[in-house]
């Protein structure tokens, strides 16, 4: 990415990074970019702490290195997760699940594409068996992707019976990653939580479930984040995808939700086409995002 990303805390830190000197107004604007970047009082506070206790300790006054200690200690604390995705069961099965909305299906086509890039084979199983809208929409980007689907036989069929086929047709057919597609109903909250429970004994008694990718929506932050909880709690996740980092300003969001959480980052989507969609990198990450 040549441009600078909406999400990038360089706007926002050029008086800081730009001025004569470090003094009062440093540690003022830095804590201001900071919360507006979402990345909440606690860690902000402790960030920027951690930052003056270093500046007082090496006695510098160059506010060029509050820049370089400020991309250092945000790589560190992104890297202190392990970001690796784990697909090497054969077939790896991924569990996919978040509220409606936040760009689930769009994350599944994508991530197909992505595997795809890499000459994965990729089965994808439709199992929001009560949105026929969504069921067409994931058909839709399967197709782009070059993935197979599985897709419900009626409206309504047990999303658990949809997953087993699909992994039962990966194991036939040799396919590499089976990617499910899970109901993000919040109004059911209890429902949907023992839908999933099913949903994955139905599918381990086929594979192992490699990843429980919760999505998250990065413009709704920390909102977003309780919204969530339900599935922090009872789903098992082992990783997040933050979607829809392009249009927000909230670049912070992604180093407070891992750690607050202790679930790590996997992958970052930045727009709705079928290319943006990747890995999560520490160093690249905080690079972009403190310039
Ligand atoms: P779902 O209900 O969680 O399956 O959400 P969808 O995948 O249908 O996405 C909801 C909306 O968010 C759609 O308009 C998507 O195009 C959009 N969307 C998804 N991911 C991204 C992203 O990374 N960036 C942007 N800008 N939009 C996204």
């Amino acid at each position: 990415m040549a441009e600078r990303a909406s999400w990038s805390l360089g706007a926002a830190l050029r008086g800081v990074f730009g001025a004569k000197t470090i003094d009062d107004d440093t540690w003022d604007d830095l804590e201001t970019a900071l919360i507006t970047a979402d990345f909440g009082p606690d860690l902000t506070e402790q960030i920027v702490a951690e930052i003056r206790a270093n500046v007082e300790k090496y006695r510098t006054t160059d506010p060029k290195d509050v820049q370089r200690m400020l991309r250092e200690t945000l790589e560190e604390r992104l890297s202190r997760l392990d970001s690796t995705l784990t697909l090497s069961e054969r077939p790896a099965v991924v569990l996919v699940v978040g509220v409606n909305g936040v760009g689930k299906t769009t994350t599944i086509g994508k991530f197909a594409r992505f595997l795809r890039t890499y000459d994965r084979s990729v089965v994808v199983g439709a199992a929001d068996t009560f949105r026929a809208a969504a069921v067409d929409q994931l058909a839709t980007w399967a197709e782009r992707a070059g993935a197979e689907i599985v897709r419900p036989e009626r409206e309504g069929q047990d999303p658990a019976s949809v997953a087993f086929q699909t992994v039962d047709k990966a194991k036939r057919d040799g396919t590499e990653i089976v990617i499910i597609d899970t109901a993000g109903r919040l109004q059911t909250k209890g429902g949907l939580m023992d839908e999933l429970g099913k949903i994955r004994r139905v599918v381990e008694k086929l594979a192992p479930v490699s990843e429980v990718l919760l999505v998250l929506d990065a413009t709704t932050g920390q909102n977003g984040l309780a919204q969530a909880e339900a599935f922090i709690q009872h789903a098992g996740v082992t990783g997040l995808v933050i979607t829809k980092l392009d249009g927000s300003a909230k670049g912070g969001f992604v180093l407070s939700v891992q750690e607050k959480t202790g679930i790590p980052i996997k992958l970052i989507g930045q727009g709705e086409g079928i290319g943006d969609l990747t890995g999560f990198t520490p160093h690249v990450f905080a690079q972009k995002l403190v310039g």
